[in-house]
């Protein structure tokens, strides 16, 4: 679903001719389950990899490709869409607000897609999260491992394609840290989750797939496991995307291009609907 072809991020260091390439070539492909870690040193270019393919931030150079379809051809609106129904974005520092409970600080990211929360739903959530009984409790009174279980719940009610987590345990103890990487990988049975981090330990044990960054280059990619996605991809169902807010277009676009990968699939369906649909028009005439 996701992939990136020679992607480079060049910076320009501030007051200075000076420029970092955070990025320099990156290319990669994702499936659609599992839990992928990026490890790697501090300055990296882990974050702007994630940035980038969460449509954060741009490449200087090569493209990302959405279900085939390339970034640069997004509109901001699709690009702000993309952002909001596609993607789910977990930070270090929880990134929730204080002012608001824990109910609305979940319910804030469906406010942000134009909808409201459906009875019961903001619970439902919160107590997949092990968060039963908080929404209406404030974000202060709540350990660091419960805040960045609200701010996975505010990335989960969106019902998202893909998490991107940037050091989601790097403000957390040991305990709270392993179990909000257990979280992720359950909800990574049906989505892909990318968790950047410096803790080898943790990918070894959660990863499905480490892909390892050295000076903005991936230096090593290894699969550990087979993740629920080699099982079965053939299964994934691309036109998930058209529920979320991208023009009718682009989605077809999307769901087009996974028919054309898929044509015996379309052809047998289409077969199969116009076979049924007979026999039903000539059972009702028998009838009549
Ligand atoms: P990591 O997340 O692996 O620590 P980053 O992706 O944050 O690494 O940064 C990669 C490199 O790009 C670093 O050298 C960093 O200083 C530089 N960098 C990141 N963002 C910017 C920016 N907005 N302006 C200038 N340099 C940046
Ligand atoms: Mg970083």
């Amino acid at each position: 679903m996701l992939s990136l072809k020679c992607v480079k991020k060049v910076y320009q260091s501030q007051g200075t001719e000076q420029q970092i390439a955070a990025l320099s070539g990156v290319s990669l492909s994702f499936a659609d389950r599992g839990m992928v870690f990026i490890l790697g040193k501090s300055g990296c270019g882990k974050s702007t990899f994630l940035n980038i393919i969460g449509g954060l931030d741009v490449p200087t150079e090569g493209e990302v490709f959405v279900d085939g379809i390339s970034m640069k051809t997004f509109s901001p609106k699709e690009y702000d869409s993309y952002r909001n129904s596609y993607v789910g974005f977990v930070f270090q520092d929880f990134a929730i607000i204080d002012e608001f409970t824990v109910g609305q600080n979940v319910a804030l990211a469906l406010e942000l897609q134009g909808k409201t929360a459906g009875e019961g739903e903001i619970d439902n959530v919160l107590s997949s999260l092990g968060l039963d009984g908080f929404a209406d409790r404030k974000p202060s009174t709540l350990s660091g491992g419960q805040k960045q279980r609200v701010a996975i719940g505010r990335a989960l009610v969106k019902k998202p394609r893909m998490i991107l987590a940037d050091e989601p345990t790097g403000s957390l103890d040991f305990e709270s840290g392993r179990s909000v990487l257990s979280l992720l990988k359950k909800i990574s049975s049906d989505r892909l989750v990318v968790v950047v981090s410096h803790d080898r330990d943790a990918a070894e044990e959660f990863g499905d797939r480490i892909i390892e960054f050295k000076d903005g280059a991936v230096i090593n990619d290894r699969s550990l496991r087979k993740s629920q996605e080699e099982k079965s991809s053939e299964e994934s169902n691309h036109l998930e995307l058209l529920s979320s807010r991208l023009p009718i277009s682009k989605g077809l676009k999307l769901g087009l291009s996974s028919v054309k990968r898929k044509p015996l699939r379309l052809i047998s369906t289409i077969l199969l609907s116009s076979i049924s649909l007979s026999l039903f028009g000539l059972l009702s005439t028998l009838v009549l």
